[in-house]
């Protein structure tokens, strides 16, 4: 039998309703987690490592960091055959994502959640975390880059966005669909994402921006980013790539200040593209050297953008990350 790491971090698979705060709060260890699910047993020899116990929101990319060393140090040993993350839906793509670009291992390493707590009605834990070993310890897993796993869906860490604030059907890739589904038999991977991609580096830059751009906005945030000397923004625009013209203004500035800047889009599946000219477009700001993220969501391109600058602090590079 396959042997199977399991790393806790955390999140609402490992809370309990608490009557004197009339909420859920962290409540659960790793040990009683994999306990729930008795028919762990006939898919892998598990083993738990607690890595924290918070609710993702407490997340952050240093921790993100640290969880990809602890991986491959697991994924190292040659009697496990994969690693499962249990983590808070919040910020679980984030993490997904970063592991994604980071990890050495081509060992599969699959991120599960949960939205309901341990202690209501039907969690989809358990469920939840028995697929994500399945997937864990099945051979197609292997070098597929990190897997989103909920829901009995698998999702590229690259493609997966979290879309319901409730819904246990919340991970979705909008743009692509599932790479592959857990059925009660076996899993079933149907493709392969051509799009793996590594940027590791010794260490990340986090101080590193996400503005929303909104209709009528002003160049306020990004006098303040100058000011601070931020290390590098990342501005979800509307549509392909297009913004006000006091926002573009504010990524010149920016620009002029060394800043590097990264162009998203707000909107929920597409690209970043050179489609339109006029002053606000995405091709009209070419000469201040902005960089298009391309199909990856703001937060995902902020992830990015900290690894790409603990690679080097030269634009040109940063933007080869970006467009590979
Ligand atoms: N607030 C929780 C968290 O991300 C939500 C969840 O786990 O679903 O930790």
């Amino acid at each position: 039998m396959k042997k199977v790491i399991v790393i806790t971090t955390g999140g609402t698979i490992a809370m309990k309703y608490d009557a004197a705060t009339d909420g859920l709060i962290p409540a659960v260890n790793g040990a009683d987690l994999v306990e729930a699910v008795p028919a762990l047993k006939e898919v892998a020899q598990v083993e738990v490592v607690e890595f924290s116990n918070v609710p993702s929101g407490y997340i952050t990319p240093k921790s993100m960091f640290e969880l990809s060393k602890t991986v491959d140090q697991y994924a190292q040993k040659k009697a496990i055959a994969g690693i499962v993350i249990t983590h808070g839906t919040d910020t679980l793509e984030e993490t997904a994502y970063l592991l994604d670009l980071t990890v050495h291992t081509q060992k599969p390493v699959c991120i599960t959640g949960a939205m309901r707590g341990a202690s209501q009605t039907s969690p989809d834990g358990p469920g939840n975390i028995l697929a994500a070993v399945k997937t864990a310890a099945c051979d197609e897993a292997y070098n597929q880059g990190v897997l989103v796993v909920l829901n009995d869906e698998i999702h590229a860490a690259l493609e997966v966005t979290k879309t319901h604030s409730t819904n246990t059907n919340t991970f979705e890739s909008p743009a692509w669909g599932p790479v592959g589904r857990v059925y009660p038999d076996k899993v079933v991977i149907k493709r392969h994402s051509l799009y793996l991609q590594k940027i590791q580096p010794a260490t990340l830059v986090d101080d590193v921006h996400l503005l929303k751009v909104v209709a009528g906005m002003d160049d306020f945030f990004f006098r303040c980013l100058v000011k601070k000397k931020a290390k590098g923004i990342v501005v979800e625009a509307f549509g392909c790539g297009n913004v006000p013209l006091a926002v573009k203004n504010g990524i010149e500035m920016a620009r002029k200040n060394d800043i590097p800047v990264v162009l998203a889009t707000r909107v929920h599946a597409g690209r970043v593209v050179n489609a339109y000219s006029y002053s606000g477009s995405a091709s009209s700001m070419k000469e201040a050297n902005i960089i298009l993220a391309g199909e990856i969501t703001g937060q995902k391109a902020r992830i990015k953008l900290m690894l790409s600058l603990g690679m080097t602090g030269d634009v040109a590079k940063i933007k080869e990350y970006f467009d590979a």
